[in-house]
């Protein structure tokens, strides 16, 4: 038996806005049950991507197919209300004249009533807001409504969700209990999620695949430990987090750093590179300090620098420094207190397996 078709199938989808492409060939699978997070910056083609697939906002080129079936190319545009997709937007209505439940089963019509009211009973229930079924919106807070929303769009059980920042609009403490819950209900109904934001954090904790974007482009798409420990290039590997970024030019399939020699395999000789490394892969080297460099396979040769600047912002702290190298500036995370005054002079290891090398971009 042949596998099943994608939930959701999008192919070389493209949009312009006055001569400008904002979304320029995406392509997407997802199967059901699983999570994609549309992950990139302000004014990458996310939500124009999202509206295309809505079908509120029709595509230049490309086609969507949902279970095999094209409800968008060039010859077909099913409109929004027959696409089998359930919206969820940062900016939700409820009906102001409907009760919370009947806001619920809004979208139940045809089924019968007490089966509308257990299915609006059951959502609510998951979304910690049963006691509230009776009651209208504007008696509900902000955070609530969000949630009796989430608990609308997820009712009539939609093949295929669309979300765009569904959960910034909710409170720290009750943000990653609601999202865990309406993932893991769309999950059990088999529904396929595309979710957009901008903020990786939210992309790591909840899609199965993250597609990441930039100038209308998906620049890598893969599991979100794949893309955070294998970025495409530096401007990826910096969406996730801060970056140190140490410059070099390749000799002989080699680069010379303070942190000795870097493997610049098939990047030819003259070629400059960065190697980006992240804040938490800088060890600092208690041992060796004051006894001198000793290079190992895994760390690499020490580098000596001093401390500019040390913060403790919480979980960690971060520690400045500037490599006696060549003068640049690059900061360590450590997992506790450390606060060693400017001017205190340390090793640094650079972990060479968490280091990325990428010729050099602006
Ligand atoms: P954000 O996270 O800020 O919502 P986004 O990645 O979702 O950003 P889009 O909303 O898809 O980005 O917008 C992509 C680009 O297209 C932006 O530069 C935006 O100004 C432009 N754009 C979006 N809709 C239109 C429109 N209807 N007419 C003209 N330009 C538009």
């Amino acid at each position: 038996m042949s596998a099943p078709p994608p939930r959701l199938d999008i192919a070389d989808l493209s949009r312009s806005y006055g001569g400008r492409k904002v979304v320029d060939g995406v392509s997407l699978s997802i199967a059901a049950g699983q999570v994609t997070c549309l992950l990139g910056p302000s004014g990458c083609g996310k939500s124009t991507t999202l509206r295309m697939v809505a079908g509120v906002e029709p595509q230049d080129t490309g086609s969507i197919r949902v279970d095999g079936r094209p409800i968008a190319d060039a010859t077909t545009r099913l409109p929004p209300e027959d696409r089998s997709i359930g919206l969820m937007f940062q900016d939700f209505a409820l009906f102001p004249h409907l009760t919370v439940g009947d806001n619920v089963a809004f979208g139940l019509r045809g089924e019968k009533k007490a089966a509308r009211r257990a299915r609006a009973r059951e959502l609510l229930a998951r979304v910690h807001l049963e006691r509230h079924i009776d009651a209208y919106p504007h008696a509900l807070s902000g955070g609530e409504q969000q949630r009796v929303a989430l608990a609308r769009a997820i009712a009539p059980r939609p093949r295929i969700m669309l979300m765009d920042e569904p959960f910034s609009g909710l409170d720290n403490r009750l943000r990653d209990g609601i999202r865990d819950e309406t993932l893991s209900i769309l999950k059990e109904e088999g529904t396929a999620v595309l979710l957009v934001t901008h903020e990786p954090e939210e992309a790591m904790r909840m899609a199965d695949e993250i597609a990441l974007m930039r100038d209308g482009r998906i620049i890598q798409k893969g599991a979100p430990y794949n893309i955070y420990n294998a970025p495409a290039d530096k401007a990826a590997a910096a969406f996730f987090s801060d970056v140190n970024v140490i410059r070099g030019r390749v000799e002989g399939a080699l680069t010379e750093t303070a942190f000795g020699r870097f493997l610049a395999p098939g990047v030819p000789d003259g070629t400059e590179v960065e190697i980006v490394i992240r804040p938490q892969h800088l060890r600092i080297d208690f041992d060796r300090h004051g006894k001198g460099p000793v290079p190992t396979p895994e760390d690499g040769t020490p580098a000596r620098a001093v401390v500019t600047r040390s913060r403790f912002i919480g979980k960690e702290s971060l520690v400045e420094f500037r490599l006696d190298y060549d003068g640049s500036a690059m900061t360590a995370s450590v997992p506790s207190v450390f606060l060693p005054k400017a001017g205190t002079a340390l090793w640094l290891m650079m972990r060479r397996g968490r280091c990325f090398v990428f010729p050099k971009t602006m």
